[in-house]
């Protein structure tokens, strides 16, 4: 067993909503496209599966919509980071503070309680256990207060900026700990790490209403190519449109509320991206600009024979589905960074998986330069 995330199947109320919002926007869509027994049941599984989870990874109750759009990835170590969370967790750590966050005040070291849920259904208990643990002092409301990794955390508001540990504050409390407490942190067994994995890396960071457009986009790009049945897609979009505006009426109190560069406060919402972003953009990937249902860059499905690679016994030589060229992979057209929020619909699309490497964590500009480059080298333009 490896690190998890603190108290990873606990949801708050709002994130409750939201899931249950995404659930009903993926019935909606299954709904639409009238999709055969079969089809139906490979788009659930591998796209449209809804987790009630902050960990929802490969095979724990989430598709790859969810995963890709709402949990930032996993992250193991030794290291309070969690293992794959929402998105918009509201404790970061980054290089240097970002523009949208704040600064964490403090980082203690201390003992502290803990309620645990143990058991399933009628036979679930709560136990409370003493735990050594990173505590944040962080301001609120002009006061000063203590976070408990876990719940504490998940329960700030999501309406405010987030809460940021730069690297220079964690290097300093690191170096004023006493060497006693060192050596316990470095003795941290996989389950202490678990309990105080709540953090997420600020470049992953994204507003709730642009990880839930982010979704919204992703489904439509794969609604409208792999799933596609000539249905009216332009319909769909419409409708999924309207609900997302009245999720997001009803859902006002909790909307990000930053101050821009002029000082003025501004609604975190991109409603007008998904709306503006036409379907024949969402069915190519953004680099090769090929159909998602075609091979990348259009070309023939190479035939090129097997070769044997060693794995543990029986020997396979079959290769995973998702290592494929023309697989669907999450890209992002400008790289994710710590001083923008850049997990955004209008930066987030779904692209071949060959393509998706190509880029190697480039911007799509940028590997459009260095295409250039290697074409006129070999004489191809
Ligand atoms: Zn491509």
């Amino acid at each position: 067993m490896g690190k998890g995330t603190a108290d990873e199947s606990y949801l708050n109320e709002f994130e409750k909503k939201i899931i249950k919002f995404c659930k009903e926007i993926i019935d909606f869509t299954v709904n639409f496209l009238k999709l055969e027994k079969e089809l139906k049941k490979n788009f659930l599984e591998t796209w449209g599966k809804i987790g009630k989870t902050r960990w929802a990874g490969a095979g724990r109750g989430a598709g790859k919509l969810q995963r890709d759009n709402l949990h930032t990835r996993g992250q193991g170590a030794k290291n309070p980071l969690s293992n794959r969370n929402f998105r918009w967790t509201p404790l970061v750590i980054a290089k240097n503070l970002p523009p949208w966050a704040k600064e964490v005040k403090e980082i203690k070291y201390e003992e502290i309680e803990i309620k645990i849920e143990k058991g399933r259904g009628k036979k679930k208990k709560e136990e409370t256990k003493k735990v050594k643990a990173f505590v944040y002092i962080v301001e609120k409301d002009n006061k000063y207060m203590e976070i408990k990794p876990g719940k504490e955390v998940y329960n700030l508001p999501l309406n405010e900026p987030p809460y940021c540990i730069t690297q220079a504050q964690f290097n300093n409390f690191w170096d004023n700990l006493d060497d006693s407490k060192k050596e316990e942190i470095k003795n941290f067994t996989d389950l202490d790490w678990t309990i105080n994995a709540t953090m997420i890396p600020a470049y992953e960071y994204s507003y709730w209403t642009f990880s839930i457009e982010s979704f919204l986009v992703c489904l439509l790009s794969v609604a409208s190519t792999l799933y596609y049945k000539n249905n009216k897609i332009s319909d769909l979009k419409a409708s999924i449109v309207e609900k997302w505006e009245k999720f997001l009426e009803e859902n006002e109190e909790h909307i990000p509320v930053i101050k821009n560069n002029e000082n003025k406060k501004e609604k975190q919402v991109s409603l007008t991206t998904l709306s503006s972003i036409s379907i024949e953009e969402l069915q190519l990937c953004p680099l090769c600009k090929t159909l998602l249902t075609q091979f990348p860059a259009g070309l023939e499905k190479e035939n090129r024979p097997e070769n044997w690679s060693a794995s543990s016994f029986p020997w396979k030589t079959s290769k995973k589905k998702e290592g494929e060229k023309e697989s669907i992979q999450l890209l992002h057209i400008k790289p994710l960074i710590e001083t923008e929020i850049r997990h955004s619909p209008d930066n987030v699309r779904y692209g071949h998986r060959w393509c998706n490497v190509a880029m190697a964590d480039a911007s799509l500009e940028y590997t459009l330069d260095f295409f250039e480059h290697v074409l006129k080298n070999n004489n191809r333009c």
